[in-house]
Protein backbone atom coordinates (compact mmCIF):
# COMPACT_ATOMS: atom_id res chain seq x y z
CA UNK A 1 0.00 0.00 0.00
CA UNK A 2 1.81 3.37 -0.95
CA UNK A 3 0.57 5.85 1.32
CA UNK A 4 1.09 9.81 1.22
CA UNK A 5 1.92 11.74 4.24
CA UNK A 6 0.97 15.68 4.15
CA UNK A 7 2.14 18.02 6.56
CA UNK A 8 1.24 21.64 5.72
CA UNK A 9 2.53 24.85 7.30
CA UNK A 10 1.15 28.30 6.82
CA UNK A 11 3.83 28.68 4.17
CA UNK A 12 4.96 25.10 3.58
CA UNK A 13 4.05 21.86 2.38
CA UNK A 14 5.95 19.00 3.55
CA UNK A 15 5.62 14.94 2.11
CA UNK A 16 6.92 11.63 2.77
CA UNK A 17 5.91 8.44 0.55
CA UNK A 18 5.22 5.54 2.88
CA UNK A 19 4.91 1.67 1.17
CA UNK A 20 3.58 -0.05 3.91
CA UNK A 21 6.01 1.26 6.50
CA UNK A 22 8.57 1.81 4.58
CA UNK A 23 9.94 5.33 3.67
CA UNK A 24 10.51 5.85 0.07
CA UNK A 25 10.83 9.47 -0.48
CA UNK A 26 10.81 13.18 1.19
CA UNK A 27 10.59 16.69 0.69
CA UNK A 28 8.93 19.96 1.14
CA UNK A 29 7.76 23.05 -0.69
CA UNK A 30 8.65 26.27 1.34
CA UNK A 31 7.68 30.35 0.65
CA UNK A 32 3.94 28.95 -0.56
CA UNK A 33 2.33 31.94 -2.42
CA UNK A 34 5.41 34.31 -1.77
CA UNK A 35 6.45 34.27 -5.41
CA UNK A 36 9.67 32.82 -4.46
CA UNK A 37 8.88 29.32 -3.57
CA UNK A 38 11.16 26.46 -3.61
CA UNK A 39 11.02 22.68 -3.57
CA UNK A 40 13.43 20.34 -2.08
CA UNK A 41 13.45 16.87 -2.12
CA UNK A 42 15.24 15.75 1.18
CA UNK A 43 17.62 13.01 1.08
CA UNK A 44 18.49 10.73 3.99
CA UNK A 45 22.84 10.27 3.48
CA UNK A 46 22.77 13.50 1.52
CA UNK A 47 21.99 17.14 1.55
CA UNK A 48 18.80 18.65 0.30
CA UNK A 49 18.75 19.34 -3.44
CA UNK A 50 16.63 22.33 -3.87
CA UNK A 51 15.45 24.26 -6.45
CA UNK A 52 12.92 27.32 -7.31
CA UNK A 53 9.30 26.50 -8.19
CA UNK A 54 5.83 28.24 -8.85
CA UNK A 55 3.31 27.56 -5.80
CA UNK A 56 1.44 30.50 -5.52
CA UNK A 57 -1.06 28.45 -2.98
CA UNK A 58 -1.63 25.38 -1.26
CA UNK A 59 -3.39 23.84 -4.13
CA UNK A 60 -0.50 24.43 -6.74
CA UNK A 61 1.94 23.27 -4.10
CA UNK A 62 -0.03 20.38 -3.96
CA UNK A 63 0.13 19.41 -7.48
CA UNK A 64 3.99 19.81 -7.80
CA UNK A 65 4.13 17.79 -5.13
CA UNK A 66 2.42 14.58 -6.73
CA UNK A 67 3.78 15.96 -10.43
CA UNK A 68 7.78 15.65 -8.61
CA UNK A 69 6.59 12.02 -7.25
CA UNK A 70 5.72 10.70 -10.51
CA UNK A 71 8.71 12.78 -12.11
CA UNK A 72 11.26 11.08 -9.81
CA UNK A 73 10.16 8.02 -10.29
CA UNK A 74 9.16 7.53 -6.57
CA UNK A 75 5.05 6.40 -8.17
CA UNK A 76 4.82 5.21 -11.47
CA UNK A 77 1.30 7.36 -11.73
CA UNK A 78 -0.42 9.32 -8.72
CA UNK A 79 -2.98 6.29 -9.39
CA UNK A 80 -0.54 4.59 -7.18
CA UNK A 81 -0.94 6.27 -4.06
CA UNK A 82 -4.00 4.87 -2.65
CA UNK A 83 -4.06 6.93 1.12
CA UNK A 84 -3.54 10.18 2.43
CA UNK A 85 -2.45 10.86 5.73
CA UNK A 86 -2.45 14.14 6.78
CA UNK A 87 -0.89 15.83 10.07
CA UNK A 88 -3.18 18.10 12.18
CA UNK A 89 -1.93 19.97 14.72
CA UNK A 90 -5.41 20.69 16.84
CA UNK A 91 -8.54 18.47 16.96
CA UNK A 92 -10.23 20.13 19.64
CA UNK A 93 -12.52 18.44 21.91
CA UNK A 94 -14.34 16.11 19.32
CA UNK A 95 -11.40 14.03 17.78
CA UNK A 96 -9.89 11.41 20.15
CA UNK A 97 -8.38 8.99 17.36
CA UNK A 98 -7.18 9.78 13.85
CA UNK A 99 -10.26 9.87 11.39
CA UNK A 100 -11.64 9.42 7.83
CA UNK A 101 -11.66 12.85 6.42
CA UNK A 102 -15.00 13.88 6.18
CA UNK A 103 -16.83 17.52 5.64
CA UNK A 104 -17.30 17.76 9.38
CA UNK A 105 -13.90 16.98 9.77
CA UNK A 106 -13.02 19.81 7.82
CA UNK A 107 -15.41 22.19 9.26
CA UNK A 108 -13.80 21.65 12.70
CA UNK A 109 -14.78 24.91 14.02
CA UNK A 110 -13.41 24.26 17.55
CA UNK A 111 -10.20 22.91 15.73
CA UNK A 112 -10.33 25.81 14.10
CA UNK A 113 -10.96 28.34 16.14
CA UNK A 114 -8.29 26.79 19.20
CA UNK A 115 -5.55 27.52 16.95
CA UNK A 116 -6.38 30.33 13.93
CA UNK A 117 -2.43 30.02 13.59
CA UNK A 118 -2.96 25.87 12.48
CA UNK A 119 -6.19 26.25 10.58
CA UNK A 120 -4.24 25.87 7.33
CA UNK A 121 -3.65 22.50 8.13
CA UNK A 122 -7.50 22.04 7.55
CA UNK A 123 -7.35 24.34 4.18
CA UNK A 124 -4.59 21.68 3.41
CA UNK A 125 -6.55 18.73 3.97
CA UNK A 126 -9.37 20.38 1.85
CA UNK A 127 -7.09 21.00 -0.87
CA UNK A 128 -5.31 17.90 -1.05
CA UNK A 129 -8.76 15.95 -1.36
CA UNK A 130 -9.72 17.98 -4.57
CA UNK A 131 -6.60 17.33 -6.20
CA UNK A 132 -7.03 13.29 -5.01
CA UNK A 133 -10.42 12.25 -4.66
CA UNK A 134 -11.84 8.80 -4.62
CA UNK A 135 -9.27 7.76 -2.05
CA UNK A 136 -9.54 8.21 1.82
CA UNK A 137 -7.71 11.32 3.76
CA UNK A 138 -7.76 10.77 7.18
CA UNK A 139 -6.64 13.35 9.46
CA UNK A 140 -4.34 12.26 12.33
CA UNK A 141 -4.13 14.91 15.54
CA UNK A 142 -1.66 16.19 17.36
CA UNK A 143 -4.28 16.61 20.57
CA UNK A 144 -5.94 13.10 19.57
CA UNK A 145 -3.39 10.56 21.92
CA UNK A 146 -3.99 13.46 25.48
CA UNK A 147 -7.66 12.57 24.85
CA UNK A 148 -7.41 10.36 27.46
CA UNK A 149 -5.94 12.48 30.47
CA UNK A 150 -8.64 12.35 33.36
CA UNK A 151 -11.16 15.33 33.89
CA UNK A 152 -9.18 17.07 36.83
CA UNK A 153 -5.52 17.07 34.56
CA UNK A 154 -7.24 18.63 31.87
CA UNK A 155 -9.60 21.65 33.21
CA UNK A 156 -8.21 25.28 34.11
CA UNK A 157 -9.77 26.60 37.45
CA UNK A 158 -11.54 29.10 35.69
CA UNK A 159 -14.86 30.09 36.04
CA UNK A 160 -16.57 27.39 34.62
CA UNK A 161 -18.60 28.62 32.33
CA UNK A 162 -15.79 29.84 30.36
CA UNK A 163 -14.46 26.83 30.52
CA UNK A 164 -17.94 25.64 28.60
CA UNK A 165 -18.34 28.27 26.18
CA UNK A 166 -14.83 28.35 24.64
CA UNK A 167 -13.66 24.51 25.29
CA UNK A 168 -10.68 26.15 27.32
CA UNK A 169 -8.81 23.02 28.92
CA UNK A 170 -5.77 21.26 28.37
CA UNK A 171 -5.34 19.42 24.97
CA UNK A 172 -1.65 18.76 24.66
CA UNK A 173 0.64 18.41 21.50
CA UNK A 174 3.52 16.27 19.91
CA UNK A 175 0.60 13.53 20.60
CA UNK A 176 1.56 11.33 18.01
CA UNK A 177 5.40 11.43 18.26
CA UNK A 178 4.45 10.62 22.36
CA UNK A 179 2.41 7.80 21.06
CA UNK A 180 4.94 6.27 18.71
CA UNK A 181 7.87 6.71 21.26
CA UNK A 182 6.51 4.96 24.20
CA UNK A 183 4.89 2.01 21.72
CA UNK A 184 8.84 1.68 20.92
CA UNK A 185 9.78 2.08 24.12
CA UNK A 186 7.42 -1.09 25.13
CA UNK A 187 8.90 -2.91 22.32
CA UNK A 188 12.20 -2.39 23.50
CA UNK A 189 11.30 -3.89 27.18
CA UNK A 190 9.75 -6.60 25.32
CA UNK A 191 6.05 -5.66 27.10
CA UNK A 192 2.89 -4.74 26.37
CA UNK A 193 2.12 -1.01 26.47
CA UNK A 194 -0.12 -1.42 28.57
CA UNK A 195 2.14 -2.84 31.15
CA UNK A 196 3.98 0.36 30.93
CA UNK A 197 4.66 3.26 32.99
CA UNK A 198 6.57 5.71 30.89
CA UNK A 199 7.53 9.92 31.22
CA UNK A 200 8.20 10.74 27.14
CA UNK A 201 10.32 13.96 26.56
CA UNK A 202 10.13 15.57 23.30
CA UNK A 203 12.76 18.19 23.62
CA UNK A 204 12.99 20.10 19.83
CA UNK A 205 13.01 23.58 19.38
CA UNK A 206 8.98 23.11 21.06
CA UNK A 207 9.05 20.62 24.08
CA UNK A 208 6.62 18.87 25.84
CA UNK A 209 6.97 16.06 28.11
CA UNK A 210 3.83 13.42 28.47
CA UNK A 211 2.83 10.66 31.62
CA UNK A 212 1.87 7.58 29.64
CA UNK A 213 0.20 5.59 32.31
CA UNK A 214 -0.49 1.73 30.46
CA UNK A 215 -0.42 3.13 27.11
CA UNK A 216 -2.49 5.86 27.58
CA UNK A 217 -2.03 9.88 28.35
CA UNK A 218 -2.76 10.98 31.65
CA UNK A 219 -0.93 14.60 32.04
CA UNK A 220 0.92 16.77 29.19
CA UNK A 221 2.94 19.37 30.09
CA UNK A 222 1.11 21.93 26.65
CA UNK A 223 -1.85 23.26 27.33
CA UNK A 224 -5.01 24.62 25.70
CA UNK A 225 -1.99 25.96 23.19
CA UNK A 226 1.45 24.79 22.24
CA UNK A 227 2.63 27.55 24.52
CA UNK A 228 2.59 26.07 28.19
CA UNK A 229 4.99 23.42 29.95
CA UNK A 230 8.93 23.61 29.78
CA UNK A 231 10.92 26.31 28.55
CA UNK A 232 11.16 25.90 24.69
CA UNK A 233 12.97 27.64 21.85
CA UNK A 234 11.73 30.74 21.41
CA UNK A 235 8.21 29.85 24.06
CA UNK A 236 8.29 31.10 27.41
CA UNK A 237 6.19 27.67 28.37
CA UNK A 238 4.66 27.95 32.34
CA UNK A 239 4.90 31.28 33.72
CA UNK A 240 2.88 33.69 36.19
CA UNK A 241 -0.79 34.64 34.48
CA UNK A 242 0.03 37.81 36.23
CA UNK A 243 2.76 38.67 33.98
CA UNK A 244 0.83 39.14 30.87
CA UNK A 245 -1.80 41.78 31.98
CA UNK A 246 1.32 43.60 33.90
CA UNK A 247 3.45 43.51 30.76
CA UNK A 248 -0.13 44.64 28.76
CA UNK A 249 -0.26 47.30 30.81
CA UNK A 250 3.54 48.70 31.54
CA UNK A 251 4.67 48.14 27.72
CA UNK A 252 1.26 49.33 25.84
CA UNK A 253 1.00 45.79 24.31
CA UNK A 254 -2.20 44.42 22.77
CA UNK A 255 -2.74 40.67 22.71
CA UNK A 256 -0.61 40.27 18.95
CA UNK A 257 2.11 41.53 20.51
CA UNK A 258 2.31 40.06 23.83
CA UNK A 259 1.63 36.23 21.85
CA UNK A 260 4.28 37.49 19.62
CA UNK A 261 6.28 38.07 22.70
CA UNK A 262 5.81 34.97 24.34
CA UNK A 263 5.50 32.44 21.16
CA UNK A 264 8.87 33.89 19.32
CA UNK A 265 10.99 36.19 21.65
CA UNK A 266 10.91 33.91 25.08
CA UNK A 267 12.43 30.83 25.76
CA UNK A 268 15.87 29.97 25.58
CA UNK A 269 16.41 32.77 22.74
CA UNK A 270 14.63 35.37 25.29
CA UNK A 271 16.78 33.99 27.81
CA UNK A 272 19.83 33.88 26.17
CA UNK A 273 19.90 36.71 24.24
CA UNK A 274 21.63 34.50 21.86
CA UNK A 275 19.75 31.90 19.89
CA UNK A 276 17.06 29.88 20.08
CA UNK A 277 19.33 26.85 19.02
CA UNK A 278 20.07 24.52 21.85
CA UNK A 279 23.88 23.89 19.77
CA UNK A 280 24.83 27.31 20.04
CA UNK A 281 23.64 27.43 23.95
CA UNK A 282 25.54 24.49 24.67
CA UNK A 283 28.66 25.93 22.63
CA UNK A 284 28.26 29.71 24.56
CA UNK A 285 27.57 28.07 27.99
CA UNK A 286 30.67 25.80 27.79
CA UNK A 287 32.90 29.15 26.70
CA UNK A 288 31.00 30.65 30.18
CA UNK A 289 28.69 32.89 28.55
CA UNK A 290 26.30 33.72 31.75
CA UNK A 291 22.99 33.96 29.97
CA UNK A 292 23.41 30.86 27.59
CA UNK A 293 24.32 29.29 30.88
CA UNK A 294 21.38 30.57 32.91
CA UNK A 295 19.32 29.31 29.87
CA UNK A 296 20.00 26.06 30.21
CA UNK A 297 19.88 25.50 34.25
CA UNK A 298 16.30 26.92 33.55
CA UNK A 299 15.47 24.84 30.48
CA UNK A 300 16.87 21.71 32.66
CA UNK A 301 15.54 22.82 35.70
CA UNK A 302 11.79 23.07 33.91
CA UNK A 303 12.01 19.46 32.66
CA UNK A 304 13.37 18.20 35.80
CA UNK A 305 9.93 19.35 37.65
CA UNK A 306 7.52 17.61 35.20
CA UNK A 307 9.56 14.38 35.50
CA UNK A 308 9.14 14.66 39.38
CA UNK A 309 5.04 16.04 39.36
CA UNK A 310 4.57 13.10 36.41
CA UNK A 311 6.28 9.91 38.48
CA UNK A 312 4.20 10.96 41.79
CA UNK A 313 1.17 10.85 38.85
CA UNK A 314 1.88 7.54 37.67
CA UNK A 315 3.24 6.57 41.18
CA UNK A 316 6.71 5.28 39.75
CA UNK A 317 7.85 4.66 36.29
CA UNK A 318 9.68 2.09 34.31
CA UNK A 319 11.38 4.51 31.63
CA UNK A 320 12.02 7.96 30.93
CA UNK A 321 12.46 8.61 27.04
CA UNK A 322 14.13 11.11 25.15
CA UNK A 323 13.28 11.80 21.95
CA UNK A 324 13.36 15.05 19.05
CA UNK A 325 16.16 17.21 18.12
CA UNK A 326 17.66 17.82 21.51
CA UNK A 327 16.77 14.47 23.21
CA UNK A 328 17.85 12.77 20.52
CA UNK A 329 21.33 14.39 20.01
CA UNK A 330 22.17 16.58 22.90
CA UNK A 331 24.42 13.98 25.73
CA UNK A 332 24.74 17.04 27.38
CA UNK A 333 21.51 17.63 28.14
CA UNK A 334 20.61 14.09 29.23
CA UNK A 335 23.18 14.03 31.42
CA UNK A 336 22.28 17.70 33.02
CA UNK A 337 18.21 16.39 33.24
CA UNK A 338 19.46 12.70 35.01
CA UNK A 339 21.87 14.48 36.91
CA UNK A 340 19.34 15.92 38.87
CA UNK A 341 17.65 12.75 39.04
CA UNK A 342 20.12 11.16 41.57
CA UNK A 343 18.00 11.38 44.18
CA UNK A 344 15.20 9.23 42.73
CA UNK A 345 17.48 6.46 41.81
CA UNK A 346 17.96 7.32 38.30
CA UNK A 347 21.50 6.15 36.82
CA UNK A 348 22.96 6.84 33.47
CA UNK A 349 25.49 5.33 31.67
CA UNK A 350 27.96 7.99 30.24
CA UNK A 351 29.77 5.76 28.12
CA UNK A 352 26.45 4.75 26.39
CA UNK A 353 24.75 8.16 26.87
CA UNK A 354 28.03 9.84 24.91
CA UNK A 355 27.69 7.97 22.09
CA UNK A 356 23.85 7.50 21.42
CA UNK A 357 22.94 9.79 18.80
CA UNK A 358 20.06 9.37 16.95
CA UNK A 359 19.45 6.00 17.47
CA UNK A 360 17.28 3.18 19.68
CA UNK A 361 19.09 2.61 22.88
CA UNK A 362 19.01 2.50 26.43
CA UNK A 363 21.53 4.54 28.19
CA UNK A 364 21.18 3.50 31.91
CA UNK A 365 22.40 1.41 34.24
CA UNK A 366 21.71 -1.63 35.15
CA UNK A 367 21.29 0.25 39.01
CA UNK A 368 18.97 2.99 37.76
CA UNK A 369 15.67 2.71 39.04
CA UNK A 370 13.55 2.91 35.36
CA UNK A 371 15.55 2.75 32.16
CA UNK A 372 16.07 5.53 30.35
CA UNK A 373 15.86 5.90 26.22
CA UNK A 374 16.80 7.52 23.49
CA UNK A 375 13.98 6.69 20.89
CA UNK A 376 14.04 8.76 18.19
CA UNK A 377 10.95 9.89 17.06
CA UNK A 378 9.01 9.66 13.26
CA UNK A 379 5.69 11.28 13.33
CA UNK A 380 5.46 10.76 9.44
CA UNK A 381 5.45 6.84 9.62
CA UNK A 382 2.94 7.01 12.86
CA UNK A 383 0.82 9.00 10.72
CA UNK A 384 1.66 6.34 7.95
CA UNK A 385 0.63 4.18 10.55
CA UNK A 386 -2.58 5.48 11.36
CA UNK A 387 -3.79 5.88 8.41
CA UNK A 388 -3.59 2.56 7.46
CA UNK A 389 -5.34 1.69 10.32
CA UNK A 390 -8.17 3.90 9.86
CA UNK A 391 -8.37 2.98 6.20
CA UNK A 392 -8.54 -0.93 7.12
CA UNK A 393 -11.24 0.03 9.61
P1 LIG B 1 11.22 20.93 15.83
O1 LIG B 1 10.54 21.15 17.13
O2 LIG B 1 11.35 22.18 15.01
O3 LIG B 1 10.75 19.72 15.06
P2 LIG B 1 13.63 19.38 16.31
O4 LIG B 1 12.98 18.23 16.98
O5 LIG B 1 14.28 19.16 15.00
O6 LIG B 1 12.71 20.64 16.23
O7 LIG B 1 14.73 19.94 17.32
C1 LIG B 1 15.40 21.13 17.08
C2 LIG B 1 16.30 21.42 18.26
O8 LIG B 1 17.24 20.37 18.41
C3 LIG B 1 17.08 22.72 18.13
O9 LIG B 1 17.04 23.44 19.34
C4 LIG B 1 18.49 22.22 17.90
O10 LIG B 1 19.42 23.10 18.41
C5 LIG B 1 18.49 20.94 18.71
N1 LIG B 1 19.61 20.09 18.32
C6 LIG B 1 19.82 19.48 17.15
N2 LIG B 1 21.00 18.82 17.19
C7 LIG B 1 21.54 19.03 18.42
C8 LIG B 1 22.74 18.64 19.07
N3 LIG B 1 23.65 17.90 18.46
N4 LIG B 1 22.94 19.07 20.34
C9 LIG B 1 22.04 19.85 20.96
N5 LIG B 1 20.90 20.24 20.41
C10 LIG B 1 20.65 19.85 19.15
Amino acid sequence: VIILVVNTGSSSLKYTVFKGESLQAAGLIEKIGSGQAVYSRVHLQAPKQSEPVSAANHREAITLMLNKIVAEGVVGSVSDIQAVGHRVVHGGPLYKHSVRVDAAVLQNRLGRALAPLHAVNYDGMEACMQVLPGIPHVAVFDTAFHQTMPEYAATYAIPYALTEKYQIRKYGFHGTSHKYVSQRAAMLLGRDPRQCRFITLHLGNGSSIAAVDRGQCVDTSMGMTPLAGVVMGTRAGDLDPAILPFLMQHESWDAAKLEEVLNKQSGILGLSGISNDMRDILKQAGEGHARAKLAVSVFVYSIVKYIGAYWTVMGGIDALIFTAGIGEKSPAIRAAICQQLHGMGVRLHAASNQKTISTEKVISTVFSRCKVFVVPTNEELMIAKETLAVVNG
